[in-house]
């Protein structure tokens, strides 16, 4: 159930989705989702599906992670990350090999040790983890090139958008639950562009 075959299955269904870059799609290939979920789901980690992680928290579906990554970094080799809402860090592990380095943010501790564990259980070394309100971003290593954020917001929060560097971009799901747009919000040098990427479901970016 977690076979070569398997991921390639869920590759070609991103693909029949609308997923286009070769590098995003090499990494949904490779990590191995599996180990990011509780061993009674393990059978199910190759369905394109969230599924739940405990403490109320999920992993996000392959195609949201995809597409979330393939938006955010389409001209941003090299870039430096913020992501927030780690959870158990799948998403983080799609991108890190793709990216120069990831500052992540995460309220539950808890949740942050193990998925720290984890990452480095699979040799990933440049992630630099935080726990902490997401709302007020990480300002110690901003500007930043990219922000991603995923847990959905009532609304653009202004202290990410101030940590966004100039031509920088940041990909958020805004919205109450049920009515989530996944926005891509792109810093010009004096005034933000969105455009919608479509209806997204993600857990709320708790405030406070
Ligand atoms: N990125 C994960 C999914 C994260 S689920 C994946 O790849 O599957 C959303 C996460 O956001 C949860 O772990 C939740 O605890 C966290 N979260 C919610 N509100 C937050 C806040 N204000 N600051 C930081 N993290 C927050």
């Amino acid at each position: 159930m977690t076979s070569a075959r398997t991921r390639d299955r869920l590759v070609q269904r991103l693909k029949d989705h609308g997923i286009r870059s070769e590098a995003v799609l090499n990494q949904i290939r490779k990590v191995p989702r599996h180990l990011f979920v509780d061993e009674a789901l393990a059978s199910r980690a190759y369905e394109d599906t969230a599924l739940p992680i405990g403490l109320g928290q999920t992993i996000s579906q392959p195609w949201v992670v995809a597409r979330m990554t393939e938006a955010l970094l389409e001209d941003l080799a090299g870039a430096t990350v913020l992501e927030i809402g780690t959870g158990c860090g799948y998403q983080t592990a799609v991108m890190a090999p793709l990216v120069k380095k990831i500052y992540t943010v995460e309220r539950l501790p808890e949740l942050m040790k193990k998925t720290r564990q984890r990452l480095r259980q699979l040799d990933i070394y440049n992630v630099q983890f935080r726990p902490g309100d997401g709302w007020e971003g990480w300002p110690k290593y901003a500007p930043y090139d990219g922000i991603i954020v995923t847990a959905a917001a009532p609304e653009l929060p202004e202290k990410l958008l101030q940590q966004l560097a100039p031509g920088g971009r940041m990909v958020i799901p805004v919205g109450p639950p049920g009515f989530q747009d996944l926005l891509l919000v792109a810093r010009r040098n004096d005034h933000f562009e969105e455009v919608s990427l479509g209806a997204v479901s993600f857990v709320p970016l708790i405030q406070g």
